[in-house]
């Protein structure tokens, strides 16, 4: 009999992991997407949208006869992540979170750490003029009535038209980005200051990486809290839990 896996995506670790584990034998895999980027690749064992909300999600859980669900989803989604530890509990489901390591500070780091978005905007006009603000498009408002503020403002996907942006530029694209591009652009448009989210992980790490470098100050928006639950860290870990079934 084989078992039904529902992996909550919208990560390159969730695309790894479904991509992996749906060699595994006796195990069939659903990636499930949010669908916040029109361009996401999508595959056949691949589900787009929102469930509504925790009932919603149950029932999908039981119309599809999940038996194991993996939250590989952003350590900032935390409301899916929520959702799911809600939904499996009800449900007595086995589930499993897939987390990232987050970022460390080091020597020559020059963080502000931040509990939140809108900390991180309303501490901006004390040290910053230039900033490149790397949080994606969901929370751009929060930085809208900032004054005084020029910002370089990276995304995957143009904000909706009716989003109020900063003052500043856009600059659409998708990661990996590499650390001494990363050097280039802060020089480039004189930044002295770079907002991120501690999302952790390789792909968008240059841009610390240059911060430190070039003395640049980094305000780094702490994670949210995730709900109890087992985590691992790696696409493999996750592969062996779902072997243990
Ligand atoms: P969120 O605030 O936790 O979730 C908001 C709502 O989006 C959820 O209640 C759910 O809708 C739906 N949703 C989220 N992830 C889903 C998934 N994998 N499958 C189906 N529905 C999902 O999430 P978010 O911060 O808006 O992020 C949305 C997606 O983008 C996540 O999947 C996340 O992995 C990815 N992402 C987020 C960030 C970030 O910084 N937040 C960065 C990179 C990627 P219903 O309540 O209707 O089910």
């Amino acid at each position: 009999m084989s078992l039904i896996v529902l992996i909550l995506g919208g990560t390159q670790e969730a695309a790894e992991l479904a991509k992996t584990a749906i060699n595994l034998p006796n195990i069939q895999v659903k990636l499930s997407l949010a669908g916040r980027i029109s361009q996401s690749i999508i595959s056949e064992n691949c589900r787009v949208g929102g469930f509504g909300g925790v009932t919603g999600l149950i029932k999908y859980l039981q119309a599809e006869k999940i038996d194991l669900l993996i939250d590989a989803t952003h350590p900032f989604a935390a409301k899916i992540s929520d959702n799911a530890a809600i939904a499996a509990e009800k449900l007595g489901l086995p589930r499993l979170m897939l987390v990232r390591r987050e970022w460390e500070f080091v020597t020559d780091d020059k963080w502000i750490e931040v509990e939140n978005i809108q900390t991180a905007a309303a501490i901006l006009p004390s040290l910053a003029k230039r900033v490149f603000l790397t949080i994606g498009r969901q929370e751009l408002t929060a930085f809208t009535q900032v004054e005084n503020i020029w910002f370089l403002m990276r995304m995957i996907e143009k904000p909706a038209p009716d989003i109020i942006l900063p003052k500043g530029l856009l600059l659409l694209k998708r990661g990996p980005f590499d650390q001494d591009l990363e050097k280039q652009l802060l020089d480039e448009y004189n930044i002295d200051t770079v907002v991120s989210k501690n999302s952790g992980g390789d792909a968008t790490y240059g841009k610390i990486i240059a911060a430190r470098e070039l003395g640049v100050k980094v305000v780094m928006v702490k994670r949210p809290m995730l709900p109890q639950g087992k985590q691992v860290e790696d696409v493999e870990a996750a592969l062996k839990w779902i072997k243990e079934f």
